[in-house]
């Protein structure tokens, strides 16, 4: 059960490590990226926060969107209704939506240096590129500068010095291994994000931590393991895979990757037409609806 809630693999030698473009599986058609959308949003259930368990916005657990759930998607003020379950689901990126809900984001360094790693802006721009391709990096993102954490307990980052209820996290020497994204420093808990009726993931509720190179300096990320990481980010799905050992066995995680995406490649063309096909629809988009642009 440990295993299935984990997200695995990223940054492995065997397939998040390589960098060579297209390295094997599936071929990049139309019928791959839908498919591949659709696995998206079938695994992307949302849990819906009864009100009587919600957070007091009026403390410092305000940050704290547990949600009841480990990993997924949590419905926001379920009263107004839920995302469909079978639609598409990304965050906003309409000038307007952005005005007021860009996506906050913050460097954290655990040895309280103010160092802000240049393969996460390589990654932001990356992912703007294909997401936003006229846009800019702030036009996404509001780079907050160092998150004020002063003491990370493993499971509770205290998040109460910062000035929004999410966003995404910034982490250097705190992954297990080249790079993942979890729900804290040292962690590969899968994180919540907050989702509306719209189906719109909400960028400033709910963390996200971007853990990259493992303490011991002995595997560092590439630059395009950093976008790979990024990208699961604006995925927002968690389905599983099945693996074989190479040994007659097989075993399933819950690792978010596709061709192109984790296996045969750590982030190649076929992730970048998944990605665009998920932000040149609208969000609630069913799988057969979905326009695809090559
Ligand atoms: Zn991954």
């Amino acid at each position: 059960m440990a295993m299935a809630l984990s997200i695995s693999g990223c940054g492995s030698d065997s397939d998040s490590n390589r960098n060579d473009g297209y390295g094997g599986g599936a071929k990049l058609t139309e019928q791959f990226v839908r498919s591949t959308i659709g696995d998206i949003t079938a695994s992307s259930s949302v849990t819906v926060q009864e009100s009587d368990t919600l957070p007091d916005m009026t403390n410092e657990n305000a940050n704290y969107w547990d949600c009841n759930s480990i990993g997924g998607l949590c419905a926001y003020e379920p009263s107004n209704g839920v995302a469909q379950e079978d639609g598409l689901k990304r965050y906003s990126i309409s000038a307007d939506d952005l005005a007021i809900n860009s996506i906050p984001v913050y460097y954290w360094n655990e040895d309280g240096s103010d160092r802000k790693d240049p393969r996460f802006m390589y990654a932001m721009e990356q992912i703007q590129k294909i997401i936003l391709p006229k846009g800019k990096v702030s036009d996404i993102f509001d780079i907050r500068g160092m998150a004020d954490i002063p003491t990370v307990e493993f499971w509770s980052p205290d998040y109460s010095n910062l000035p929004t209820e999410g966003g995404i996290i910034f982490s250097v020497g705190t992954a297990g291994n080249h790079g993942n994204v979890g729900v804290a420093p040292h962690s590969q808990q899968i994180y919540n994000s907050m989702i509306d009726h719209n189906n719109i993931i909400l960028g400033d509720k709910g963390w996200v931590w971007l853990n990259l190179d493992n303490p011991e300096g002995t595997k560092i990320a590439s630059n395009e393991v950093a976008v790979h990481e990024f990208a699961h980010i604006f995925f927002a799905g968690h389905m599983e895979n099945r693996y074989d050992d190479g040994k007659g066995n097989s075993y399933t995680v819950t690792d978010g990757h596709f061709d192109g995406f984790g296996i045969h490649g750590a982030f190649d063309e076929r992730a970048e037409a998944v990605l665009r096909a998920m932000y040149t629809n609208p969000a609630g988009t069913t799988k057969e609806n979905l326009v695809i642009q090559l």
